[in-house]
């Protein structure tokens, strides 16, 4: 047969062209990239090979038989072995962004062999070639090589179908069109086997495997030119998933926002650029990555140079940090903070990881200035149990199991039960009770907190539908509403569908309002006054744990204020006039003042004299569940 070279000679140019330029321009440490390479280099090897036995096989009677078939066996083997090449890649690709079980990597080395061996056996049987005194010869089994081919093509569009999900988009599309190309590359090569095209085709793909998934620019933050925090994920999920070791430094400002309204975007946005530079040139051994809000990561792999960069490097960048960065002529002063973590804490799973790094970044805003941040085993475990409680809360949600307590709220003057605060409880048959200090703030973080809302209002109102007339002696319910609810258009809604269904006077409902919802006082003031319209009135809850003062409170229609704990025990540890003018002045404006967190008799005395309308307390009562609190009512009258 004569060969036809004329596309081979430019495929081999173009891919050496893209092999260079991919191994002067920085990488992602992942091992994708190795399969990637390797891909690229059978495919030259193999390119090379098919010319060469080609080309010998036409003059074959220049060269010794044992040449011949060294030769072409080679070349087979690298076509084989390229084949599996474009399978293993796949199975890196889809482990990166997920986990693709072992069982595929096994099951296609056991193929590669196989093929190997069928390749090798031609030298005795003549399956897939053989040489006699006319040259070369397609043997009965050369079909096979079709056979493998189209093998590792259908089980690697098997996987990019079966772990589609993993993938984003680019990547996705980029691989369905490679194995496209492959597909047709093959059957070209059997159509026309006279010209050399499989290795054109090849060449299509790694240019679209690199355009779409390894260009490093698609994972490059573009102001500090460091890669990015979804580059970041993918790396710590594939050393996850092969157990390779590495460091981590976080470098995070410390009032990052504060700072960047004081200088102006563009400045900030300079500085960032030299900080990534500098990072990157003092940390070559590392990876550097940009996250957001002025973080940087630098990931190192192995101990050695961990340790370096930890007890050589470190002090010295961080003493630089001290120094402000010059920009524009501007001198720009950010404070930084500094945290580490790496894998000796053998975390469990990759999304556990990747938490912990979170905290660890998040650290930036609060951090202590000369101490680092260490991510231990005592805050994974805080993490494990955050997601125990998250998954707890989403189950109690999903089947309506909620509980609410009810605290007693007693009428200092009469000393009678007038009042109750429905509390919040989850209990998990797996983790038990779980207290709300616990599991509000996750629910907050969540945005679930509005069906637990939703769910402690419907048992409220369940509650007192069911049992009127044991109930009738309570002036009124206190819920508590959380800063998230108060942004939710859909509050008033529920709030006034909710009472309706089971028949219950909003009138009877105070709403505890902290002082944190007020953040945006338009907002909470349009749902005061919405709510206030269906019949509701509010409560000021934990006045004195925070900065809310009288000025403020004034601007909004809170009808009473509840005193925090804290400043009722500090009153009492201290007695001072504070609290008593604080709580006079409210009542001259004519709201009622509830003291929580009374404990004992000479508290709940004290505090009547001082003028408290309403008191809580251990010393009156627990929060207690809604038959014991029925119990509690019977005794109490
Ligand atoms: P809070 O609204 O300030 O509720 C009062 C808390 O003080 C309750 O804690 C109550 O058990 C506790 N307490 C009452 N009297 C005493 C006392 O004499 N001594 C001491 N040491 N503690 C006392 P609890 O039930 O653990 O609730 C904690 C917080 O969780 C609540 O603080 C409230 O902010 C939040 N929360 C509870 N249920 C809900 C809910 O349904 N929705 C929302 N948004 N928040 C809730
Ligand atoms: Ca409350
Ligand atoms: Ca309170």
């Amino acid at each position: 047969m004569i060969w036809n070279f004329s596309f081979s000679l430019v495929t081999g140019i173009v891919l050496c062209i893209i092999l260079g330029y991919y191994a002067v321009y920085p990488r992602l440490p992942i091992i994708l990239n190795r399969y990637f390479v390797s891909l690229a280099v059978l495919e030259i090897l193999t390119l090379a090979f098919d010319i060469l036995s080609s080309w010998m096989d036409m003059n074959h009677s220049s060269f010794p038989v044992w040449l011949l078939y060294a030769v072409n066996m080679l070349y087979f083997i690298l076509f084989v072995t390229r084949s599996y090449s474009m399978y293993a890649y796949t199975i890196a690709l889809v482990s990166t962004r997920g986990r693709a079980p072992q069982i595929y990597f096994r099951a296609g080395r056991i193929l590669l062999v196989l093929f190997w061996l069928i390749c090798l056996s031609s030298v005795v049987c003549g399956t897939v070639f053989f040489i006699d005194r006319d040259g070369y010869h397609s043997g009965t089994g050369y079909f096979l090589l079709y056979v493998q081919m189209f093998l590792f093509l259908i089980m690697g569009m098997y996987l990019v179908i079966r772990y589609r999900k993993v993938l984003s988009n680019v990547v996705f599309y980029g691989i369905v069109l490679a194995y496209a190309v492959l597909c047709a590359g093959g059957i070209f090569r059997y159509l026309f086997p006279a010209f050399l095209l499989m290795d054109m085709f090849y060449m299509i793909v790694v240019m679209i495997l690199y355009i779409t998934v390894e260009n490093a620019d698609l994972y490059r933050e573009s102001r500090t030119m460091s890669f990015d925090f979804q580059a970041f994920e993918q790396v710590v999920r594939e050393h996850h998933n092969y157990g390779i070791w590495y460091h981590l430094i976080g470098v995070m400002p410390y009032n990052y926002n504060e700072t960047r309204q004081i200088y102006g975007g563009a400045q900030i946005d300079g500085m960032l650029s030299q900080v990534g530079r500098y990072l990157r040139e003092m940390f070559p051994s590392g990876t550097v990555f940009y996250e957001r809000s002025g973080c940087f990561l630098i990931m190192i792999e192995g101990r050695e140079a961990a340790s370096k960069a930890v007890c050589e490097i470190l002090p010295e960048v961080k003493s630089r940090f001290r120094d402000p960065w010059l920009v524009d002529g501007t001198k720009i002063y950010m404070n930084f903070v500094f945290g580490q973590m790496n894998s000796d804490l053998e975390i469990s799973s990759v999304s556990l990881e990747l938490e912990g790094i979170r905290r660890l970044l998040e650290k930036g805003g609060n951090g202590e200035l000369n101490q680092d941040f260490v991510v231990d085993r005592e805050m994974i475990s805080q993490i494990v149990r955050e997601f125990a409680v998250k998954k707890a809360l989403s189950d109690a949600l999903l089947h309506n199991r909620i509980q609410v307590y009810m605290q007693p709220i007693v009428d200092a003057k009469t000393g009678r039960v007038i009042g109750a605060e429905a509390l919040s409880r989850l209990q998990d048959p797996k983790l038990g009770l779980i207290p709300p200090s616990e599991f509000i703030p996750l629910a907050e973080h969540s945005g679930s907190i509005i069906q637990v809302g939703e769910q402690v209002l419907a048992k409220t109102c369940e509650f007192l539908k069911g049992h009127a007339r044991e109930l009738s002696c309570l002036e009124f319910i206190n819920i508590n509403l959380s800063p998230i609810q108060c942004m939710d258009h859909d509050l008033s809604d529920t709030f006034d569908l909710v009472p309706k269904a089971y028949g219950i006077d909003p009138a009877k409902l105070h709403l505890e309002i902290t002082e944190e919802s007020m953040v945006d006082p338009e907002v909470l003031k349009k749902q005061m006054d919405v709510l206030g319209l269906l019949g509701y009135t509010f409560a000021l809850d934990d006045y004195g744990s925070g900065y809310a003062n009288q000025f403020r409170i004034k601007t909004f229609p809170f009808s009473g204020i509840k005193l925090d704990m804290k400043i009722v025990w500090a009153h009492f540890r201290e007695p001072d006039a504070i609290l008593p003018n604080a709580v006079h002045s409210f009542l001259d404006r004519g709201l009622t003042i509830t003291a929580e967190g009374v404990e004992n008799a000479q508290m709940a005395e004290g505090l009547t004299e001082m003028g408290c309308t309403y008191l809580q307390g251990y010393y009156f009562s627990r929060p207690l569940p809604m038959e014991e609190f029925l119990e509690y009512l019977r005794k109490a009258s």
